[in-house]
Parts: C-alpha cells; structure tokens; sequence
C-alpha cells in the first residue's frame, strides 16, 4: 500500500530473483502434473512474492510515471516500445515454463504484477493481461509442444504481440452464438467473419481466435486458432475509441478467406468452448488484479491530498465524514485483494501438492464481480474526496474512474458473472440432490 517503502531489490532482474526455479529437481517436476500450471512450477514463498512487487513497482517508477500514463490516455496510443521492456523484466511468461523463456510462477504472482501494473497505469496493464494471460496462458495450458516452441519465445520476449478474440458484433455475453466459421480446406480452415472489441488486436501478430468449424453444432462446434495476423484476408477494420482504457489498442478485426494450418488449430477439434471456458475462469482471476490496481492508485491520490488540503483550518482528512469515506475506500482494496490473492494461492497450492490447480468457477468470477463492482466506487470516492480537483484532468481521478468501469463489462459483465456463480451452485446442487 505505501508508495514511500524502498525496495531491497532495486538493482535486481526479475530474472535473477527467479534463476534457481529454471533448474527443474525430480520433485518439482513431479509437481509440475497441473494441467494450469507451466512444467517448472513450484509454488512461490511469501518472500518471492514480496520480491516480485516490488520489483515491478520498481520498473513502474522508472518506466510508467504518472506523466506517462498521463500521455498514454491522452493520446490513446499503446506505447509498443514496451513490450520488449516487460519482455526484459520476465513479466510476459509469469505463467509459462521455462524452456521457453516464461518464469513459471503461477498465478499469485501473475496477479501481484497485474496489479502493480494497473497502479501506474490501467490500460498498459489491460493490453498487458491480453498478451501474458489471454494469449500466452492460453497457449501454455493448450498448446502442443510444437506451438509452444514456436510462439511462446518471441511473445515472451516482446518482441511479438499477442491477444485473444472470440466477442463478435452480435456475440458478446452469448459468445457461442459467434458467426465466424472455419471451413476445412487442404492443409488447414478458411476463416470468415469479424471479431469485434479486441485488445491488442490493431497491434497483434499472434491471435487465439474461436471459430465455428460446424456451425450446425452450435457451441459443441467451436474450434480455437493461432492465427497469424501477417496471413492474406486479415484486416484490422478500426481502432475503436474508447470512454477508458485509453492506450490500449481495442480493435474490430475482419476475417476473409484467412488461411490458417492444421497445425495451428488450438486444442482439439470442435471442443473450442473447452478452451474457452478454461481459460476465462483464469482470466477472471488475473484480470481481478487489475481493478485492486486502480484501488491502490486511487488510494495513492486521495491519502496525500486529503491531508494536505486545509480547508476551515484543518486537513480535510481530519473531518469524520472524509475519513469514513477514506476507510471505505481503504477497506474494499484490502477486501477485494484479499479476496483475488487467497482465489490465486488455492490454485497455485493445489498444484504445487500435486493437485490440478484448483480453479473453482465460482470463486474466480467472484473476485472479478466484486473488485471490479469496488473499483469503481473507490474511484467515485476519489473524485469526491479530491473536491474541484478531482474533476480536473490533470489529476488522474477521472481515468481511474474510466479505467475502473471497463472490468465491469469485459471478460464477461457483472450481470454475467452473477449468472456464472448461481449456475456454478445449481450445478453442485443438482449434483448434490
Ligand atoms: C475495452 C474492451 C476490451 C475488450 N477486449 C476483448 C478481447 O480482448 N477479446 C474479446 O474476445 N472480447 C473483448 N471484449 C468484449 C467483452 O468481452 C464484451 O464486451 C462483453 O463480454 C460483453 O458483451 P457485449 O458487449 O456484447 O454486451 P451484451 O452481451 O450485448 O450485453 C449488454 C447488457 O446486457 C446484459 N446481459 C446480456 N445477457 C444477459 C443475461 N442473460 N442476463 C442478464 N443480463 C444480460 C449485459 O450484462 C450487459 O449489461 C472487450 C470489451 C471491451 C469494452
């Protein structure tokens, strides 16, 4: 919480804090059997985890400052130098194993990053997540051994681009109703249709797309893709412009004729919604740490400011309404990280025992619902509590406030969420009864 601590590991690479877990011993790859977690996994130390904070609070200070994330929601412009940097600090492959660049530390810590990102800035940490968990998590859980070779280097490094596309115009929340059809043809599928919404995707090089390969099947005949965004038929339609998140390139993508091989289908044959679903309940965890982010940095805005404002002789902080509020604020952070992070350790700790990573759906759409829901009510209190000023742009209340309401609707909508929780308990009831 404190912006004024002083790391212990300002010199220190990420890389270097993580070196020893690279070197696989016979236990932790006995450990390694959770289909969520990258070979090497081994379940990170509270110390690693500190570690780990700070040292992307470290790279935040030196490389998205507060003028910075200014400039980026001004300008609407995703710094793309920055994927190489992240790449640099090992950031992109939290999740992915080692043999191909990733630091194999589970979710905990994707989630610790994630958070600290969205802290400097929300929509570097938006177009963050699409490429390390959307993308890459993606491709660590289902890829083959001849995918991963491929394309997790150069998205680990930086120096590719990821992000992941299944909403359509016309399927959003009901997103197996999508149009987009991959018709079988010598060697691969053609693929047709548009995507719509897609983070990363006027910038992207690699894309999980979903595709109907029997459309007659409904949702029993999705499949995933890598598609390769330098492939002949693919277009970015537009740049869309967005009320938040600005700088994180959202894009219509347009599908025509698009070749892609046999060997770049996702997992197998028309079990897409498979794919799908496995990976959006690990995407509601990590993307989870993205408003606790917003919390924080609201929080870092309003604790300064509201005792450095006199107003009637006294920090306004020192009247009992300001400070109901500021522990309101103070008290929905803390809830909704605890929340997020004790979601992230049972995923991590039950792999690490041996288990299959622990991912109960109703838990991970739970810490989605309730951070976000917290987020933008903090960032409300943050114009409030800041007065006239925090009206203003050049303070950044209102973008939090923008940033914040995003994780309401994307990677499913707070209605939706709701749904996925009461139809979680229906069926272990049913299933009970
Ligand atoms: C900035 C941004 C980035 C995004 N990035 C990506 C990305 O990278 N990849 C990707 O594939 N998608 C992405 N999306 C799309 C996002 O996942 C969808 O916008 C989201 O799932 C909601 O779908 P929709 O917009 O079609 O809303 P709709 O489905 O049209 O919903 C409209 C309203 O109706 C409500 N509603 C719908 N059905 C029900 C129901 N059964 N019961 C109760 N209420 C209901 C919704 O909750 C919502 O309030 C992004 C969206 C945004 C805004």
């Amino acid at each position: 919480m404190s912006s004024s601590f002083v790391p212990r590991l300002l010199s220190r690479n990420l890389r270097q804090i993580c070196k020893p877990r690279a070197s696989l011993t016979p236990l932790n790859a006995r450990r390694a059997a959770s289909s969520k977690h990258s070979k090497g996994f081994v379940a990170p130390s509270n110390d690693d985890l500190i570690e780990l904070r700070e040292s992307v609070q470290e790279f935040c200070r030196r490389e998205i400052t507060p003028e910075f994330a200014q400039k980026v929601d001004q300008t609407n412009e995703f710094p793309n130098e920055m994927w190489k940097k992240f790449g640099d600090a090992g950031f992109l492959g939290i999740t992915a194993d080692a043999d191909y660049g990733g630091l194999a530390m589970g979710y905990q810590a994707h989630c610790i990053v994630m958070e600290e990102l969205s802290r400097a800035s929300g929509s570097i940490a938006l177009s963050y997540a699409a490429h390390s968990q959307l993308c890459i998590n993606q491709l660590v859980l289902n890829g083959s051994q001849a995918q991963k070779e491929k394309y997790l280097p150069g998205l680990i490094s930086g120096e590719k681009i990821g992000a992941l596309a299944m909403s359509e115009h016309s399927a959003g929340s009901d997103v197996v109703s999508m149009k987009t059809t991959a018709k079988a043809v010598d060697g691969g599928y053609l693929l047709n249709g548009t995507k719509m919404w897609i983070t990363n995707g006027p910038d992207a090089h690699h894309i999980i797309i979903y595709a109907k390969t029997t459309p007659e099947a409904g949702k029993n005949g999705i499949t995933a893709f890598i598609l390769n965004t330098s492939t002949p038929g693919f277009s970015v339609a537009t740049k869309l412009d967005k009320l938040g998140m600005r700088g994180s390139n959202t894009g219509e993508l347009i599908l025509d004729n698009v070749f892609v091989p046999t060997s770049d289908t996702l997992g197998p044959l028309n079990k897409g919604v498979k794919v799908l679903m496995h990976g959006l309940d690990l995407e509601r965890l990590v993307l989870s740490a993205g408003p606790l982010g917003l919390m924080q940095a609201a929080l870092d805005l309003v604790l300064p400011y509201t005792h450095q404002r006199i107003q009637f002789g006294i920090p306004v902080a020192h009247n009992q309404l300001v400070q109901a509020r500021l522990a309101d604020m103070y008290t929905k952070y803390r809830a909704s990280q605890a929340f997020t992070m004790s979601v992230a350790a049972a995923v991590d700790k039950s792999a690490a025992a041996g288990g299959d990573g622990e991912v109960r759906t109703q838990d991970c759409a739970g810490a989605i619902l309730y951070s976000a829901e917290r987020a933008t009510e903090v960032a409300l209190d943050a114009i409030q509590l800041m007065g006239g000023m925090g009206y203003m742009n050049e303070v950044p209340a209102g973008r939090i406030l923008r940033d914040a309401k995003l994780y309401e609707i994307g990677a499913g909508t707070s209605e939706v969420r709701r749904m996925v929780i009461g139809r979680a308990f229906n069926k272990e009831w049913t299933r009970a009864g």
